[in-house]
């Protein structure tokens, strides 16, 4: 039996990049990091151990003259007002491209505001994910947060739109969006042009990160040169249940574990049965963790 470590799969820069901060800076006294650094438990506890004190918006509010880590995921303009208020150095590490679709959609947002158009913001994005409530305070909250297609019925199709993504969201589920989206619209449109009304704006801006987008095709490649799919990824993580996903899509027999501990005897026979097990993980999993699965797999065997 052959076991292969996927090169693609693990962090991102933006989450390396996060994470090397942290070490950086833990070395210079106490850190604080607002909510995990990565969607990745076992991640988590390696910086846990190494000082670095998760907090959420509560403890926020109530710490004074500290230094806070933000992590790649980004957040709303409101943590930076308490931050100057509290007195709080804010390290931030959240990451480019984050910051420019932040960018982007504040733009979008004080373009529009205040000329009563009924235009809708639309962000397509998991709901209380923190990437997407950094999104959401660009727009004053006004924002319209869009899970899946099912959710469209939530738009008003007479008024402007201007579509964005989270940006680890699946590249073909943005793209049936789209597709529905302009398909709602040209029935409204049909309609409205034997009445003579003036074309609506339908503004979509593909804002997934390239890094994600780029990691599917290779991945699901790697899946396919594989018997058994191990895929190592957080249970929180949305990343790593879009890439499993589409793992699964090109081998039914992917199977998703958090850790060593989720490794149960049936899956260890599936290995054994195998010729070619391949373990890959999604952005937020670390190497030493899928080297650590594939050591209790051939330890295991
Ligand atoms: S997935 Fe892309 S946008 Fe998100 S943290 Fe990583 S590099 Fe940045």
């Amino acid at each position: 039996m052959i076991i292969t470590i996927d090169d693609n799969s693990g962090f991102c820069f933006g989450v390396t990049t996060a994470i090397q901060t942290a070490e950086r800076e833990l070395q210079k006294g106490q850190l604080f990091c607002l909510g995990d650094i990565v969607h990745n438990g076992q991640e988590v506890e390696r910086l846990d151990k190494l000082g670095l004190e998760t907090i959420d918006y509560d403890d926020l509010r109530t710490l004074r003259n500290v230094r806070v880590l933000l992590r790649a995921h980004g957040e709303p303009p409101s943590t930076y007002h308490i931050a100057k208020r509290n007195n709080i150095e804010i390290i931030d590490a959240s990451c480019p491209v984050v910051l420019h679709l932040q960018k982007h959609i504040r733009e979008t947002y004080q373009t529009l505001h205040g000329k009563n158009t009924g235009a809708q913001i639309v962000i397509f994005g998991k709901k209380g994910h923190a990437e997407v409530i950094g999104l959401e305070g660009q727009t004053n909250n006004t924002a319209i947060v869009i899970e899946s297609i099912n959710d469209l019925d939530k738009l008003n199709y007479t008024c402007p739109i201007y579509l964005f993504s989270q940006t680890t969201k699946s590249v073909e589920e943005f793209e049936e969006i789209v597709a529905e989206i302009k398909k709602r619209r040209s029935e409204i449109e049909t309609r409205d042009s034997e009445l003579g009304s003036q074309e609506i704006v339908f503004e979509y801006h593909n804002t997934i990160c390239r890094n994600v987008a780029n990691r599917v095709k290779r991945l699901q490649d790697f899946a396919r040169s594989n018997d058994v799919v191990i895929f190592v990824g957080g249970k929180k993580s949305s990343n790593a249940k879009v890439l499993f996903n589409n793992c699964l899509e090109v081998n039914s027999c992917t199977l998703f574990v958090s850790n060593i501990d989720d490794i149960t005897s049936e899956i260890l026979k599936q290995c054994h049965r195998a010729e070619r097990v391949g373990i890959c993980g999604a952005t937020s999993t670390p190497k030493w963790l899928m080297e650590e699965v594939r050591r209790y797999i051939v330890e295991s065997i």
